[in-house]
């Protein structure tokens, strides 16, 4: 997302050097702040290709997810099993290219084929992830079809809502909101991770998708998966990818397998002692308070700005009571202004409210960013205080 503006850090190299006066682009959520963490791992979880290897389309034949590497399979259950997020005992994993690719082979899934005439809607409470709607309504599938804000959906018949938790934008805990007999829900729970939010307890929903993206950081390898309890469902989301890219990269799903192990070994003192690797998520959650305070405290002075507010929830994985850290900052202006015209002004790009069914108010923007960007961002900030005084 750097479109040539921002310097891209090197792979030796993880200083950006931004001059004083670049545009800082924290409009997608690039998790690029695990970079630091990665880094300091060096070779730990490099992974090796030969020319002979991986030639096959089959990973597993036996498996209904015929594409899925045994190895990933294996890390993602004890991922869940390590950080408690996810009961994966009973369900089927599906592997996808991202999660991206997962909400289109669910939607695909949870439609009916015969019904031609009536397209399926699909809604989410607003805010929501703004993929959502584009996703649903891309290739005019006939099929399903975007229906906007779960709170104002009142048409009878079967509808996905998607759930989103913690939510994107807002970070909010998220249950679903319309409640009919008819209704096929999707969990989408990209950020239930302990950097993110406490974890309160093993998700079990019928469907639940999750990414490496917001897990790892590696968006940039492009795994997701999904856990599906019906069969029927799971086999539907295969043909759908099969029919997409015939399967998911097996190289992108061995580097994926590969972190993952070396996540679920960094919570574990018996598998490595901690001067030898942080805690994953320890550091995650470190990094993401920090800025969350740095944000909090230059917010709590400004009278333009508001954010959100997280109660302090007990967390199973840390054993503490923490409040929730999102990846996005909702922020919202207090007068009647544009939040991400203003932001655009003093060179932040960041994603408007209206993307997500809200309001011109509200701004969405990554917190995920390298540290150099973050601290331009912050000190940038705090020099806007007021329409009024012409800042
Ligand atoms: N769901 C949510 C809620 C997200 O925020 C994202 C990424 N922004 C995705 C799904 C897609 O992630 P990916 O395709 O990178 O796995």
């Amino acid at each position: 997302c750097s479109s040539g503006v921002v310097p891209e850090a090197t792979e030796n190299n993880s200083r950006l050097n931004l001059p004083a006066d670049s545009i800082i682009n924290l409009d997608h959520g690039d998790p690029t702040m695990y970079e630091s963490y990665w880094r300091k791992l060096g070779n730990m979880c490099t992974v090796m290709f030969t020319g002979y290897q991986s030639l096959s389309y089959f990973a597993n034949p036996k498996n209904l997810c015929w594409f899925l590497e045994p190895k990933l399979e294996e890390e993602i259950k004890k991922l869940h099993n390590v950080v408690g997020n996810a009961t994966v005992e009973g369900y089927h994993i599906v592997v996808g290219t991202g999660s991206s690719q997962l909400i289109q082979a669910v939607l695909y899934a949870l439609s009916d084929p015969l019904n031609e005439a009536n397209p399926i809607s699909v809604v989410s409470a607003a805010p929501y992830y703004s993929s959502y709607s584009e996703v649903a309504n891309f290739v005019r599938s006939g099929l399903h079809k975007w229906a906007g804000d779960a709170h104002t959906f009142d048409k009878d018949g079967s509808y996905i809502e998607m759930v989103t938790s913690p939510n994107n934008p807002d970070g909010a805990i998220r249950e679903p909101v319309v409640n009919k007999a008819q209704g096929m829900l999707v969990h989408d729970l990209a950020y239930y991770w302990p950097q993110y939010t406490p974890i309160t307890g093993p998700a079990d929903y019928d469907i639940m998708l999750f990414t490496v993206s917001k897990c790892t950081g590696h968006a940039g390898s492009r795994i997701g998966w999904a856990l599906v309890r019906d069969i029927n469902v799971a086999r539907k989301m295969v043909k759908f990818i099969e029919i997409n890219t015939i399967g998911v990269s097996k190289e992108a799903q061995q580097r994926a397998a590969k972190i993952l192990e070396v996540i679920s070994d960094s919570c574990s003192q018996t598998v490595r002692p901690p001067d030898q690797l942080d805690n994953f998520f320890e550091y995650g959650q470190h990094l993401l308070t920090e800025r969350w305070k740095k944000l909090k405290d230059l917010v709590k002075f400004n009278e333009l700005f508001t954010l959100p507010k997280f109660p302090l929830q007990y967390c199973n994985f840390t054993g503490d009571f923490t409040e929730a850290h999102p990846a996005f900052a909702w922020m919202k202006c207090e007068e009647e202004v544009d939040c991400e015209k203003l932001l655009r002004g003093h060179k932040i790009l960041t994603r408007s409210g209206k993307r997500f069914g809200s309001d011109q108010k509200y701004a969405r923007i990554s917190m995920m960013s390298r540290d150099e960007e973050f601290d331009l961002f912050v000190q940038r900030l705090s020099s806007i205080h007021g329409i009024a005084n012409g800042n």
